[in-house]
C-alpha cells in the first residue's frame, strides 16, 4: 500500500501502548486512522512493565484483558512493600470487573493494542518513520512526510499524534516545550529469571537504592535494582550483571541471594536515567500521548498505565471536537499527572531517609487513588458515537 498524499483524520507516529490504544479507540469511533512505526511488529523495548489498576481497568472496559490473561501473564493478588524494619503487603481486591494486576511483557501489550488497532480498523504500518511535519501557511500541521524503506511518504491528516517516545520526532519538530522538567533521575537495571514461584509485586527501599520482583509470562520474573544516575554509572564499572547484584545487595538483600537459585533468561538491561518531563499536549493539529508528552521517572512503575490513561483522555477530547479540545486534553492530562510527576520526581532523588520513603509512598498511593477515582467518573470513557465523516477533526485551538 503507497500512503503518499493520502488523507487521513488521524496519523498517529508510534505504535505501542500510547499510539496503538489511541489509534484503537479513535478507529473504534469511526475516525479515519493511520498508525506508524518505525520499529518491527511484536518486538520488546527497553521496559519493565507492572502495570497498576488503571491500566487494568482500560484493558478490561477496552475488552482486551481475556487476551492479555489468555497470552499465559499471571494475576498478581498482592503488592508487599520491603522497607527498612517494616514489611507491608496490600491485597488487590476485586473491584469494577478486574480481579488483579498484571504485568505482560510488552511483546504481549503492545502486540494486543496493535491488533485491537487493526480489527478497530486502523491502517497499521510497520517499518515507516515519521522524519518530518507538514504545516499550513498559518503554522498549523496539516500531516506527516516520512520514509517506509526507500519510499518516501507524504501524508495530510486533520491531526498528527506523537505517540513516538522519549525521543518523540513529533514533539520536537512541533516545537513543543517542557512546563516541567524533574529535578533528579533513577537509573535501573533489570533481568529475567526462571521463576514462577514468586507471587505478587514485591517492591524494596533502602535509602540509596531500591528493587523488586514483577512476575510475568512465560515463568519468568523481572529483577530489578534501581538507584541514582550517578551512583548507576559506578555501578556499572564491573559491568551490568555486577551493577545489578551490588544495588541489590544493598536495597534487597535476601532478593539478592535468592537470584542464585535461578536460572537467568536473556540479558541484564540497563536504563541510565533520564529526568521527568511534562510538556505541551497539544497544539494546532498536533497532539502528544504517552511518555513523547509526559515522562515520569519509572521508578514508580506507572509509565504504561499513564500512557493508556492518557490515550482515552485524547481520544474521548478528539470525538467530541469543537473549541477548547486542546486546552481540555491538556488541562485534564496535567491535572492527573502533576502529583504523580512531582512524587516520581522524589523518590527518583534517592537522597531520602528510611522514614521519608514512608511518606513518599504514601503520597504516591494518595496520588494513584485520585487517579483512580477521575478514571471511574461517569464521563471517563470515550462516547461510541460516530463523528460525521465530512466534519473536519477540530482539535486545533483553545
Ligand atoms: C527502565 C524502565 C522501566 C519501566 N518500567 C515500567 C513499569 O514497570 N510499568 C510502567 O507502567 N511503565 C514503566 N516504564 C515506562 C514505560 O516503559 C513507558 O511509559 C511506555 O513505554 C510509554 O509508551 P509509549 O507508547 O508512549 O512509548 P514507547 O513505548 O517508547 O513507544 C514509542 C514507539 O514509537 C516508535 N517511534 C519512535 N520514533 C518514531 C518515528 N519518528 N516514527 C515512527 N515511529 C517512531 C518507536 O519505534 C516505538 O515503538 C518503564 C520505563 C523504563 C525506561
Amino acid at each position: 500500500m503507497s500512503t503518499s498524499n493520502h488523507h487521513y483524520d488521524v496519523v498517529i507516529a508510534g505504535a505501542r501502548c500510547a499510539g496503538a490504544a489511541t489509534a484503537m479507540l479513535l478507529a473504534r469511533q469511526g475516525v479515519r486512522v493511520l498508525l506508524l512505526d518505525r520499529s518491527r511488529p511484536g518486538t520488546d523495548t527497553l521496559s519493565t512493565h507492572a502495570l497498576m489498576r488503571g491500566a487494568v481497568l482500560q484493558l478490561h472496559r477496552w475488552g482486551l484483558l481475556p487476551r492479555v490473561i489468555a497470552a499465559g501473564t499471571p494475576v498478581i493478588r498482592s503488592t508487599t512493600f520491603h522497607l527498612p524494619g517494616a514489611v507491608s503487603t496490600v491485597e488487590i481486591k476485586p473491584k469494577g470487573g478486574v480481579d488483579g494486576l498484571y504485568a505482560p511483557r510488552r511483546t504481549v501489550l503492545d502486540a494486543i493494542l496493535v491488533d485491537g488497532a487493526r480489527s478497530a480498523g486502523a491502517d497499521v504500518r510497520f517499518g515507516a518513520s515519521v522524519t518530518g511535519l507538514r504545516r499550513d501557511r498559518t503554522g498549523r500541521v496539516t500531516g506527516i512526510i516520512g520514509r517506509a524503506g526507500a519510499a518516501r511518504l507524504t501524508v495530510s491528516a486533520d491531526l498528527v499524534v506523537g505517540a513516538d517516545g522519549r525521543r518523540s520526532a513529533v514533539a520536537r519538530l512541533a516545537g513543543a516545550r517542557a512546563a516541567h522538567v524533574a529535578p533528579a533521575s533513577s537509573g535501573v537495571i533489570y533481568r529475567y529469571f526462571r521463576d514462577d514461584a514468586t507471587t505478587g509485586y514485591h517492591w524494596h527501599y533502602t535509602p540509596g537504592s531500591a528493587g523488586g520482583v514483577i512476575p510475568t509470562n512465560g515463568g519468568l520474573a523481572c529483577v530489578f535494582a534501581a538507584t541514582s544516575a550517578e551512583r548507576l554509572r559506578r555501578e556499572l564499572d564491573g559491568g551490568a550483571e555486577a551493577g545489578l547484584r551490588r544495588i541489590l545487595a544493598s536495597a534487597a538483600p535476601g532478593l539478592a541471594e535468592r537470584l542464585d537459585q535461578h536460572d537467568a533468561a536473556g540479558p541484564p538491561r540497563v536504563f541510565p536515567g533520564l529526568a521527568g518531563y511534562l510538556r505541551d499536549a497539544a497544539g494546532p493539529g498536533w497532539a502528544l500521548v504517552g511518555d513523547a508528552g509526559y515522562f515520569k521517572d519509572p521508578i514508580t512503575a506507572h509509565g504504561i498505565t499513564d500512557a493508556l490513561r492518557d490515550a482515552e483522555i485524547l481520544a474521548r477530547v478528539v470525538a467530541s471536537r469543537g473549541p477548547g479540545a486542546v486546552s481540555r486534553y491538556q488541562a485534564e492530562r496535567d491535572e492527573l499527572s502533576l502529583r504523580l510527576f512531582r512524587v516520581a520526581g522524589r523518590i527518583a532523588a534517592f537522597d531520602w531517609t528510611a522514614d521519608q520513603i514512608g511518606e513518599h509512598l504514601l503520597e504516591l498511593k494518595d496520588a494513584m487513588a485520585e487517579e483512580m477515582a477521575a478514571m471511574t467518573r461517569d464521563h471517563w470513557g470515550v462516547s461510541r458515537g460516530r463523528p460525521g465523516p465530512s466534519r473536519r477533526l477540530e482539535l486545533a485551538s483553545a
